[in-house]
């Protein structure tokens, strides 16, 4: 059996007709860049995260990068985040030319450990950045009274967690402003590149929608020095459709965890994810870890099994970020998880029949 690590093509053929219609409507409107389809989804989105505004964005990364700008974050100032991340949140950091600094996460969870937060705070710390990863968000609680104590902003990178909640509020909600993705591979994926920012903030909404386009408010009237950081117009109009239905996927992904979870338990040397009790987790990715796990991961390819580890290598021991001189054993949770991890084919339309047949591949090399 062959089973991808993940198949655009299986959702895309459920919703085929209503992404032509909406295509064919932008072309008849000639409404490309930025424009009515944008403006629409932004008011769509901004209610499901139950948030006041949505700005939408060229991708994830303008996201985190706009939200940071528009907070006045820059030259001198440090920003904490993680180093088991995607590098789109340092980049961010990096490109308003503040330093990512680092805290190590929780074992359980792989998200900020608030326990480590506050010996990472130095006078030049201006705003926290806790990542959702794998559709998790983190322990947002004693984040959010932290940063109170300590007058810091906080932004979430939730681009792995569209529609996942703490405590019942929305991902992205809980922040300053909170930070989206929509990749074509994310759960509210884009047939293209996209993104976007919520936030409750109406001067910060405002500065950031000056930000993604050149500074203006008025045409050709720049009041602040920005950039062409756009939602394309096609992107919005396939979002409004795609977001309808981002309940029932994250409903059939969180399905899939409990089967995956249910046949993997009490297999000695496998620990699989733990969704925490202030969390509803929507499974962006669906990772295991284990020790060794080159084989595993050779195994199920040759079984016709894709996998992913997300991320091989965490941020602060990546070449990008030698400069700011951390060792290997700098965060030894974070390295010891990247260093274990293993992410299993997760999307919607995956069947009972081919989870089965991935966990017993598991149990089978497990064996031998
Ligand atoms: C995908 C992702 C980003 C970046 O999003 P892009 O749309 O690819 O720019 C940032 N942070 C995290 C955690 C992500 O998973």
């Amino acid at each position: 059996m062959k089973v991808q690590f993940l198949d655009l093509k299986a959702q895309y053929q459920t919703i085929r007709e209503e992404v032509q219609s909406a295509l064919q409507q932008v072309l008849d409107n000639t409404a490309f860049a930025g424009g009515p389809f944008v403006a629409q989804f932004e008011k769509e989105f901004a209610l499901f995260c139950k948030s006041e505004q949505a700005i939408g964005v060229g991708s994830g990364t303008d996201a985190l990068w706009l939200a940071l700008l528009g907070l006045g974050i820059g030259k001198g100032d440090e920003v904490i985040t993680v180093p088991d991340t995607f590098i789109a949140t340092a980049e961010a950091i990096s490109y308003c030319g503040a330093t990512p600094v680092f805290v190590d996460v929780e074992e359980k969870t792989y998200n900020m450990d608030p326990a480590m937060l506050e010996a990472a705070i130095t006078p030049r710390t201006k705003a926290i950045i806790p990542v959702h990863l794998f559709g998790q968000t983190a322990d947002m609680d004693p984040i959010m009274e932290i940063a109170k104590k300590h007058g810091l902003y906080v932004v979430e990178d939730a681009c792995q967690a569209h529609g996942a909640e703490y405590k019942g509020r929305m991902a992205g909600s809980i922040g300053d402003a909170g930070c989206f993705s929509f990749y074509p591979g994310k759960n509210l994926g884009a047939y293209g590149e996209a993104g976007a920012v919520v936030t409750n903030n109406a001067d910060l909404a405002n500065k950031m929608r000056m930000f993604r386009d050149h500074g203006q408010s008025k045409k050709y009237y720049h009041g602040l020095v920005g950039w062409n950081a756009r939602m394309d117009g096609f992107q919005g109009a396939i979002l409004s459709v795609k977001l309808k239905y981002l309940d029932r996927w994250n409903e059939a992904r969180r399905k899939n965890g409990q089967l995956y979870n249910e046949l993997l338990t009490g297999r000695d040397g496998i620990v699989v994810p733990l969704e925490a009790g202030y969390a509803k987790h929507v499974y962006h990715i669906y990772a295991i870890r284990m020790q060794n796990r080159d084989a595993m991961i050779n195994t199920l390819g040759e079984k016709g099994i894709n996998t992913g580890i997300h991320y091989p290598v965490p941020i602060h021991l990546q070449e990008a970020y030698h400069f700011l001189g951390l060792k290997k054993g700098s965060f030894p949770v974070a390295e010891k998880c990247a260093s274990e991890f293993i992410s299993l084919p997760m999307f919607p339309e995956l069947s009972v029949e081919q989870i089965t047949y991935v966990t017993q591949e598991i149990k089978n090399c497990c064996k031998s």
